[in-house]
C-alpha cells in the first residue's frame, strides 16, 4: 500500500520533548510515519534505571507487576491480564489466534493492517483462519454491512468458515476515529452473533485523547474483549501490550507467545518502558502533542483532506508540482495508495508524532 520510501540521510538531531528548541537547528519535514521518531527522554531514563542490578526474566520482573496494576487501574479492569510483545503484528496475530480457531472467520475492514500489512501473520498464527472484508467509508467498518454479513455468515454450515472475531482499528488505517459509541454499535452486533472483539490500537492513545473519553469507554465498556495497546508509535522502543479484559484466554496466549518466539528474556526493558509511559500520563501528553501537530497541518491543508482527521494522521490530495517541490525540499511522506505516476494530483499520507516540531509543519505548509 505504501510506495515511496525515500529515507533521509540521518534522523534529525533534535532534543527530547522536554527540551524543545534547544539543539534544534533545521526543520525536518518528516511525516512518513510515527515510528520514525526516537524515544522521549523519560523513556530513555526508564531504560537506564531498569538497567540496574539483576531482575528475573520472561515477564516475571517487578516492572511488569507494576505495569499490570497500572493498566488495570487506568482501564478500570481489575481482572485484566496483560502480555507484552515487540511488534504490533505479533500482538494482533497472537491475540486473534486466541479468539479464532483455524476454521474461523475474522471480520475486518479491507484496509485493515491485519489484512494489508502483516504478511499473512494472522492467518499463520490462527492456523488458517479467513479474513472476511466488511465495507465502510473512511476506513471504518459500516455497522449495517457487518450486520448483513453476519446474518448470512454460514454459521453451522459445515462448508463455511465459522464467524469467530471482529477486528476493529482505532485510529483506523485512514486516520479516522471510531467514537466509543461507534465501537459499541459494531461490537454489540458482533457479540449478538457470538463473535469476540479485537481492537488494533496501534494508535489507541491518539484516538483516546482526541475522543476525550476514558480508556475503559473506548475499549471494554464498548464491547472490546482484547485490546492491542500500541506503544511503539507513541514513543516506546518496540512495546505493544495485549490486554485481555476477559482473562480466560491469557494462559493460551502466553503459550502461543512463547511458541512463536515472542517471549522476551530481558523482559524488564519492555515493561519498564511502558510503565514509565503510563506513569504521570506521559502517554497522553505525547499523543496530544502528535495530534496537535496534525491539527496544525490540517489547518493549512484546508479543502485537500481525503478523510476526516481522527488524530495524528491525515491524507491529502496535492498537485503533482507541489509534491515534486516538497520532495525536492526533503519532505518525507508516503503516497497513498502508491503507483500514482500518471495523475496530475497525488494523494499523500502525513503522520505526526510526539517529536514533530511546529517548524516542520510550518515549513511544509509554506511549500504547499
Ligand atoms: C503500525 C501498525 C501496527 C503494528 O505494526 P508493526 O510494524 O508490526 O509493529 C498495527 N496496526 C496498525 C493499524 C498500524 O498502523
Amino acid at each position: 500500500m505504501l510506495g515511496i520510501c525515500a529515507l533521509p540521510p540521518a534522523l534529525s538531531r533534535r532534543g527530547p520533548l522536554t527540551s524543545h528548541g534547544s539543539g534544534y537547528t533545521f526543520a525536518t519535514m518528516y511525516f512518513a510515519s510515527d515510528n520514525t521518531s526516537g524515544l522521549p527522554a523519560p523513556i530513555l531514563d526508564a531504560i537506564t534505571r531498569a538497567n540496574d542490578g539483576y531482575v528475573p526474566g520472561y515477564g516475571t520482573d517487578p516492572f511488569m507487576d507494576a505495569l499490570r496494576d497500572r493498566i488495570r487501574t487506568i482501564f478500570e479492569a481489575p481482572e485484566a491480564e496483560v502480555m507484552l510483545v515487540t511488534t504490533g503484528t505479533a500482538a494482533n496475530a497472537l491475540a486473534l489466534a486466541t479468539l479464532c480457531p483455524p476454521w474461523g472467520a475474522i471480520y475486518c475492514h479491507g484496509l485493515a493492517h491485519i489484512e494489508v500489512d502483516e504478511c499473512g501473520a494472522p492467518e499463520f498464527y490462527t492456523g488458517g483462519a479467513k479474513l472476511v472484508h466488511v465495507g465502510g467509508a473512511d476506513g471504518k467498518i459500516d455497522a449495517g454491512a457487518l450486520g448483513d454479513m453476519l446474518a448470512r455468515s454460514g454459521r453451522g454450515v459445515v462448508h463455511s468458515v465459522q464467524p469467530a472475531a471482529l477486528s476493529l482499528t482505532n485510529l483506523s488505517e485512514c486516520g479516522t476515529r471510531y467514537a466509543a459509541q461507534e465501537i459499541a454499535d459494531r461490537a454489540w452486533i458482533a457479540l449478538d452473533h457470538g463473535l469476540r472483539v479485537h481492537l488494533d490500537g496501534a494508535r489507541f492513545a491518539n484516538a483516546l485523547v482526541a475522543e476525550g473519553c476514558t480508556p475503559a469507554e473506548l475499549s471494554w465498556r464498548a464491547g472490546v474483549d482484547v485490546l492491542v495497546l500500541g506503544g511503539t508509535k507513541c514513543g516506546l522502543m518496540g512495546v505493544e501490550a495485549v490486554i485481555f479484559f476477559d482473562p480466560a484466554p491469557y494462559w493460551e496466549a502466553q503459550l502461543r507467545r512463547k511458541r512463536a518466539g515472542h517471549l522476551w528474556s530481558k523482559h524488564r526493558f519492555l515493561s519498564a518502558q511502558m510503565l514509565a509511559w503510563l506513569e504521570d500520563d506521559l502517554w497522553l501528553g505525547l499523543a496530544r502533542h502528535a495530534n496537535a501537530m496534525a491539527a496544525r497541518l490540517e489547518a493549512g491543508l484546508e479543502g485537500r483532506l481525503m478523510f476526516p482527521r481522527g488524530g495524528n494522521m491525515l491524507f491529502a490530495r496535492l498537485p503533482r508540482a507541489t509534491h515534486d517541490a516538497l520532495q525536492a525540499a526533503g519532505a518525507q511522506y508516503f503516497l497513498w495508495p502508491d503507483h500514482q505516476d500518471d495523475l496530475a494530483e497525488v494523494s499523500v499520507r502525513l503522520v505526526t508524532s510526539w517529536s514533530t516540531q511546529p517548524q516542520d509543519v510550518d515549513r511544509f505548509l509554506d511549500l504547499v
